[in-house]
């Protein structure tokens, strides 16, 4: 096993929330699941396609309430990538999936600015803060929530863009991502998973986003593919949630060997880790035995991840 340091940078909080930690949270704020016990939780993990995920990971939600809350998540998951070997995370967080169910931005920031702050003295791993926009909700929304977090001086690094792709062109959030940039915010967005390969076009001409998370629908255009390569665009791949998505239909037939060998920095990571079959490490060990990925291979992924990191940036 490699030792190498290693960064996450596509790995939504939310999507950490592990079912044992949804019956706990539950019960702390006296919320009752539609679910009597994790096994049936658990059977609903089925997924076929992106939407269907983002259903019950929305509904999920629901038992995050109080700073405290997640605080606690963000610890659990910093924890638990520590164990995975990784030394530094760039987690997304989906403000509006909170305040749009009442839940003040002043609770999501603190707690998990409160664990950010501490993660390097308590599990090794550095870390900062990606606030993602819902593009399936109204663009007027994405503003506002700029503004508000730019109003509370949020610890935040970036601005990112999630939720359902296909429909939702990057072009629609111009404005915002100008903004961003304007306040010396770091810019990313998902681009290329569902959606086609103009969409990572449009992010990159448009939102002059510095990293494209998903992407691999680049494969799809050579000239993209070029684009990338010349410009040393990094990818956030995250295989195990491609398959579960059927994003790829098998992971045997992932094309992260492909990306590898074609120059793209590309970079593996966890997406929703607790809805997709694992973390970080997770996803390297599946590559391992179902890829063939070979010792060489890894130490190109691990030090793509730290060259496409905002460490020190
Ligand atoms: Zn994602």
């Amino acid at each position: 096993m490699t030792t190498l340091p290693l960064a996450e940078l596509h790995m939504h909080i939310e999507g950490s929330l592990e079912p044992p930690q949804i019956f706990e949270l539950a019960e702390r704020n006296g919320i009752a699941l539609p679910y009597s016990d994790i096994g049936e939780l658990e059977a609903l993990y089925e997924f076929t396609d992106l939407q269907s995920f983002l259903n019950l990971y929305y509904a999920n939600m629901s038992v995050l309430r109080t700073a405290e809350d997640f605080a606690d998540l963000a610890r659990a998951y910093f924890r638990r990538a520590a164990a995975g070997g990784v030394t530094r995370a760039e987690i997304f967080f989906d403000p509006q999936a909170h305040t749009d169910r009442g839940v003040p931005l002043e609770a999501v920031v603190e707690g998990l600015a409160e664990a950010s702050a501490s993660s390097e003295r308590e599990f090794g791993v550095t870390s900062g803060l990606i606030a993602s926009i819902l593009r399936d909700k109204p663009v007027l929304h994405a503003n506002k929530l700029l503004d508000d977090l730019l109003a509370m001086k949020a610890p935040i690094i970036g601005l990112g863009l999630d939720s359902a792709e296909a429909g939702f062109p990057p072009s629609l959030f111009v404005d915002v991502f100008a903004k961003a940039r304007a306040e010396g915010l770091h810019v990313v967005a998902h681009a290329g998973e569902e959606g086609p390969a103009e969409y990572i076009w449009e992010a990159l001409d448009l939102l002059k986003v510095e990293r494209i998370d998903h992407g691999v629908r680049c494969l799809e255009d050579d000239a993209l593919v070029n684009r990338l390569v010349d410009e040393e665009v990094p990818l956030t791949v995250c295989p195990l949630s491609n398959v579960r998505l059927k994003v790829i239909p098998d992971l045997k037939d992932h094309p992260i060997r492909q990306m590898i060998e074609r120059g793209l920095v590309v970079t593996v990571n966890s997406d929703d880790p607790a809805y997709f079959g694992g973390y970080v490490d997770d996803n390297f060990a599946a590559l391992t035995e179902q890829v063939g990925l070979t010792e060489r291979e890894r130490e190109i992924l691990y030090d793509n991840s730290i060259r496409a990191s905002f460490i020190g940036r």
